[in-house]
């Protein structure tokens, strides 16, 4: 058993509870880790808590040598951690490689910003004074991560946190614990005891604790809208600073002047990328109608070339779904289009190439209708739905028909399209020709049911950060307007 990180220390759970982590690709047991309780969430909360007394005040530049230190070390145990990541969420080698890569980079990047800004000087309104807005640590900061990105996600929080002067408690997801654990020991092993802690455990043993707690004054949440839904209205009996990053349903529009068979490549790579399982995932394919049958045969030929295997073999390019209910949900959506009367073009099933391991095809579908769930819901799987569109008008209001709002593609080389495109639809990101691309000086996060949040960038930075205003006269006399009237 890999025990949880709280104040410095290698801790079971207070009362012996244990979580199983399993291969993906094998089903295989692959380790266990504690189901951490309420009583280990107070612990972690307190340890948190005193390490900010000290934490604070630890200079701007120290914390940002202490990041870049960090970055460092993941760069010396690089191979290690692409593989445990590999063999804990499943999605190709090469894709744990560019997470990997994304957690050192942010690190990097935060390092660099932190040491940059802390407020601004503000014109006052007598000579005699001087205002100015001081950014300050809000103190324990609760990151709450999911399992598809178990240490970009997790990194996106805490090193902007840390940066500005936060302690934070890290919770990762039940099914992708053991990087996260292993970062402790090997990349935050040099801050002081409590500035970082990791605590597993189930959300409904931990969550709640440390979402209500009166010393966690911010919550950084990424998952599902339903587990955000339940943060939110908790959280808000103390007013709590909730940063929520949630679901999605992202279009993919193909233009008119499109080229059909870079277009549907760039589709696959959009809704395939990690089975399916990115927030941004491309769930929603809208293609002018009169393309649609060449569209549709150029990305039901590319789709099936996608080799479908563990995540730690080279050759794959498209690795199991992380955990069997996850598969279970893609596999219910598939099966209410077609008895709405889609149809499946390659894939609707579980893979029968392997034996073991949760396997789900690309699946391509057409005659899907907007009412359908795989057009409503996050499928969060290798889905392709494709419709198609009279006009352009016709096309942003599908993008748009939709409670989601999180990130949104379009192929095209035709500027006044994609200006209308970058206008017009609501999505907290909008990827012109080149899908899914991030970047760390550009905020990312959701509007609508996707969140209320943004991460990367500055952003991300002040998101960690309370301001306070400071009103400073240098004349202490009597002033004019003060009493009597
Ligand atoms: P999830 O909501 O099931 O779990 C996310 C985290 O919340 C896990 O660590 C989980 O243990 C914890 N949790 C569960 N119950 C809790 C509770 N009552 N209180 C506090 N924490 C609790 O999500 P998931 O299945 O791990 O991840 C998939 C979801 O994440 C998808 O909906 C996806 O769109 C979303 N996501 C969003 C973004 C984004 O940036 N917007 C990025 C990645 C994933």
């Amino acid at each position: 058993m890999k025990p949880m990180y709280i104040n410095g220390e290698w801790v079971k759970s207070s009362d012996g509870e244990t979580i199983t982590v399993f291969n993906p690709a094998t089903e295989e047991v692959f380790d266990t880790v504690p189901n951490g309780s309420a009583e280990d969430a107070m612990k972690a909360i307190e340890a948190a808590r005193i390490a900010f007394q000290e934490w604070r005040w630890v200079t701007a530049l120290e914390r940002a040598e202490m990041l870049q230190q960090a970055a460092g070390k993941l760069r010396d145990h690089y191979d290690e951690v692409v593989e445990l990541l590999t063999l804990e969420q499943g999605k190709a080698i090469s894709e744990n490689e560019e997470e990997t890569e994304w957690v050192i980079g942010t690190l990097e990047y935060y390092a660099g910003l932190a040491r940059n800004y802390r407020g601004r000087v503000v014109p006052p309104a007598d000579r005699s004074q001087f205002n100015f807005v001081m950014k300050e640590p809000y103190g324990v900061a609760a990151c709450i991560v999911p399992f598809n990105y178990p240490l970009l996600l997790m990194i996106w929080k805490v090193a902007p946190a840390l940066a500005a002067g936060n302690t934070v408690i890290i919770k990762p997801s039940d099914h992708t614990p053991l990087s996260t654990l292993r970062l402790a020991e090997i990349v935050f092993d040099h801050f002081p005891a409590g500035v970082v802690n990791v605590l597993t455990g189930h959300g409904d043993r931990v969550g709640d604790v440390l979402v209500e707690h009166p010393d966690v004054p911010v919550i950084a949440f990424t998952g599902s809208t339903a587990i955000g839904q339940r943060i939110a209205s908790l959280g808000a009996k103390r007013v709590k600073r909730l940063h929520l990053e949630l679901g999605g349903k992202d279009p993919f529009v193909i233009a008119p002047d499109a080229d059909v068979e870079s277009a549907a490549e760039a589709v696959a790579y959009a809704a395939l990328l990690n089975a399916g399982q990115v927030c941004t995932s491309t769930e929603r394919i809208y293609v002018p109608q009169e393309m649609g049958g060449a569209f549709t045969g150029a990305l039901v030929d590319f789709v099936r070339s996608v080799r479908l295997g563990p995540g730690i073999e080279r050759t794959t390019d498209m690795g199991p779904m992380a955990a069997p209910a996850y598969r279970e949900k893609v596999a219910d959506h598939v099966a209410e289009a077609k008895a709405n009367g889609a149809r499946v073009l390659t894939g609707g099933k579980n893979s029968d190439k392997f034996e073991r391991g949760w396997f789900y095809e690309p699946t391509v579908l057409v005659d899907v209708k907007h009412s359908m769930k795989i057009m409503r819901e996050e499928t969060f799987g290798p889905t392709m739905p494709i419709m198609t569109y009279r006009n352009f008008d016709e096309a942003i209001a599908l993008c748009n028909d939709s409670d989601y709002g999180l990130g949104a593609c379009i192929r095209t080389n035709d500027a006044r399209l994609a200006k209308r495109f970058f206008e017009e639809v609501q999505a907290g990101t909008i990827w012109i020709n080149d899908p899914l691309t991030d970047n760390y000086a550009g905020p990312f996060g959701g509007m609508k049911m996707s969140g209320n949040a943004r991460e990367l960038g500055e952003e991300g930075l002040e998101s960690f950060m309370e301001t306070k205003h400071v009103h400073w006269d240098f004349d202490d006399g009597i002033k004019d307007y003060w009493y009597p009237y």
